[in-house]
């Protein structure tokens, strides 16, 4: 018979009771460390207890009001994130599929507001994760995640990732704008090379098209910067948050400059829960604590050394662990052996990971984590690739 919690996600057999920081603790006792994070969401750690304090403070004030009404908790939080970031206003939602719905209807409505309605098409890239719903599918691409789901939103293009000749070719009359992930989480935590964020900026500009950042798992200062385009020294014309942004709490964002913001309009787009008081109050005080000086200062030290004790891992277990990518606390290890064995290796010695597309294993703990929990984590994996059968991955060349 079916479970009554619909069965779409294989789900390990473990159930916390509580978490702490960056630790977790089972329904039975058992602790561990929690690389995995809500998959990169526990921005703040668990049981955060500024978050927390403001999540029961805002709850007992007033948890929900209708958008017809103004909400000075989504003032607030609109307004830090525009002086914090390259955009000058902000829609809030629920999720990160949600935000790049909004972000792919914005660059649309603003070609047509423009005056190029027939400017409808979004090219994308392969590899690319956008979300589940309909659309954010169709701009995934991925052939399995659209399997019996009937026809396929139009409007999408998709050429390989980095290559610039193929995204020139690719344009059309048709083409409204690009929509990348600045480093691909979902496919293995596939950095984009700088350069090329920068020449998707210079071709947007030269063709008139809109350039969007999905920054749903590279935002809210999980690489180091509050947004990884930071890192490329070029910005977008909108942008997509949402994972990090709640520290745990669902909220998603479309951040936008002025010249895509303008065109939605009241009535153009809209959610009931989107920006509500519970879910700003929580965003606010995850921002209190990412936006504070120093904090994304010492997410970089710590990054600094997860890679130093992962780069000697790779060396002393090249059976096990083949490349680091990746960018501040947003770390893939590309394995030798299947990256679910060594997940579940990982699990059986007390730290929780998940893993990501290309055979990788992806780390992505609480930016919050201490020393500490840095020191720990490199040896639970340490002792995991001691421990870990030699097995080639699925698929992989033997
Ligand atoms: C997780 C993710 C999404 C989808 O977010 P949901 O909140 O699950 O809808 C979209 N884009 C990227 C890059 C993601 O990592």
């Amino acid at each position: 018979m079916i479970p009554a919690l619909m069965p779409v996600f294989n789900r390990a057999d473990l159930a916390f009771a509580r978490g702490d920081g960056a630790w977790l603790t089972t329904t039975d006792g058992r602790r561990f460390l929690d690389f995995a994070a809500g998959i990169a969401s526990c921005s703040v750690g668990h049981a955060n207890p500024h978050l927390v304090a403001a999540i029961a403070e805002q709850a007992g004030r007033v948890m929900h009001v209708s958008n017809l009404f103004r909400i000075p908790e989504a003032e607030s939080l609109a307004e830090r994130l525009v002086a914090a970031s390259f955009a000058d206003s902000v829609f809030f939602c629920n999720s990160g599929a949600e935000a790049n719905e909004g972000l792919i209807k914005a660059i649309r409505r603003a070609q047509a507001g423009n005056g190029h309605p027939e400017r409808t098409r979004i090219l994308c890239f392969d590899g690319a994760f956008h979300g589940r719903t309909l659309a954010t599918l169709a701009a995934t691409g991925n052939p399995t995640y659209l399997e019996g789901f009937g026809e396929v939103a139009p409007g999408f293009d998709h050429v390989p990732f980095g290559n610039m000749n193929a995204v020139r070719d690719a344009i059309t009359a048709e083409t409204a704008g690009i929509l990348i992930e600045p480093i691909q989480g979902e496919s293995g935590i596939r950095p984009a090379d700088m350069r090329f964020l920068q020449e998707l900026r210079a071709v947007c500009d030269e063709f008139g098209l809109f350039l969007g950042f999905d920054e749903v798992q590279t935002g809210i200062g999980r690489t180091g910067k509050l947004f990884a385009h930071e890192w490329a020294g070029t910005e977008p014309d909108i942008c997509s948050s949402a994972k990090g942004l709640g520290g745990g709490f669902p909220i998603g964002a479309i951040l936008a400059k002025e010249e895509v913001a303008k065109y939605l309009t009241p009535g153009s787009h809209g959610s009931t829960f989107g920006g509500n008081p519970l879910a700003c109050a929580a965003a606010g005080a995850v921002l209190d604590i990412i936006l504070a000086p120093g904090f994304l200062e010492q997410v970089r030290t710590r990054a600094a050394i997860l890679d130093e004790g992962l780069d000697a891992l790779l060396r002393d277990f090249p059976e096990v662990f083949t490349e680091r990518r990746g960018l501040g606390l947003l770390i893939g290890m590309r394995c030798a052996v299947p990256a679910g064995d060594v997940v579940t290796a990982l699990r059986e010695h007390g730290m929780l990971a998940v893993t990501a597309g290309d055979n990788v294993l992806r780390l992505v703990p609480p930016l919050t984590l201490t020393e500490e929990d840095c020191t720990r984590a490199l040896l639970l994996l340490r002792e995991t690739a001691r421990a870990v059968p030699a097995r080639t991955p699925e698929g992989a060349a033997a």
